[in-house]
């Protein structure tokens, strides 16, 4: 049987996993949800959209006779993750999470803890500040609760219509970031407070180490809880794994 890989992507980890798969030769698909207007080219053949819940996701593992997932969405793709979880369950098909560790506090940090968005809204309730917003496009609606701060968001995409933020100053840029740049930013902009998800991995964690560096506080959102997976943490993991799995298709 030849495999024939879904990879659920959108990550820096998704792209240069595609890349070594391409480079193996091996078959499969890059999926992505559509956030933003200019995918990145992959390796692989590029799938756009959602499925359709767990039902939608079924259906095309099954029509697409998809012999393995591989989640390499970002931590914060909860519901992406839950999805793949139970539509492998119910039809069978191994599924892997190529997950990053969280960023974990250093002495010279000055973190606080936030479980989740909406506790980061909450934790502004404050006087006016300057922040580095660094939490992507699709929430900053629920940060608009907190109008008094001076925003500084960094998106993929220009936005087309407005932010709804009184002070709101849009850098437009897509990681992955270099510590050089970051230490720039919040210099440049006076960033009293960095906002951020605990992605973890390389790509996003310049501001991180600018913001440890520059004795800048941030508020970091915990990582939202996932079902229990099978996870790897390399592509040089992912493709032990995948060697088993073939050898277990008869490849
Ligand atoms: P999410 O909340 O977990 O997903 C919401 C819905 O979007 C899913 O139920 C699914 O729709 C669709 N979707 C998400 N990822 C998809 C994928 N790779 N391929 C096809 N459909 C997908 O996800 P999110 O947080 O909005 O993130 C969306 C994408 O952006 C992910 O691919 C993720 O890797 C990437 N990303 C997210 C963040 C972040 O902070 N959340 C940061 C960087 C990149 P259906 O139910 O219709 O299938």
């Amino acid at each position: 049987m030849r495999p024939n890989l879904l990879i659920l992507g959108g990550t820096t980890e998704g792209r240069a996993l595609s890349a070594a798969l391409a480079e193996a030769g091996v078959p499969g698909t890059v999926s992505m949800a559509g956030r933003v207007a200019r995918p990145l080219e992959q390796n692989l053949p590029l799938r756009i959209g959602g499925f359709g819940g767990v039902a939608g996701l079924v259906r095309y593992l099954k029509d697409h006779a998809i012999t393995h997932v591989i989640d390499a969405t970002h931590p914060f793709a909860a519901q992406m993750s839950r999805n793949a979880v139970a539509a492998c369950a119910e039809t069978g098909v191994p599924l892997l999470a190529y997950t990053r560790t969280p960023w974990q506090a250093q002495p010279e940090d000055d973190w606080s803890h936030v479980p989740d968005l909406a506790g980061a809204v909450a934790a502004l309730d404050g006087p006016s500040k300057r922040v580095f917003l660094a939490v992507g496009r699709m929430h900053l609606e629920e940060f608009t609760a907190q109008p008094q701060h001076a925003y500084v968001l960094r998106l993929v995409d220009a936005p087309r219509t407005a932010l709804g933020f009184p002070e709101a100053t849009v850098v437009v840029d897509r990681g992955p970031f270099t510590l050089e740049g970051d230490r720039a930013l919040l210099r440049d902009h006076d960033i009293e407070l960095v906002v951020s998800k605990n992605a973890g991995g390389k790509g996003a964690e310049a501001k991180i180490i600018a913001a440890r560096e520059l004795g800048v506080p941030v508020l970091m959102i915990d990582r939202p809880a996932i079902p229990p997976r099978t996870e790897a943490h390399s592509v040089d993991e992912v493709m032990r794994w995948l060697a088993h799995g073939f050898a277990d298709l008869g490849v």
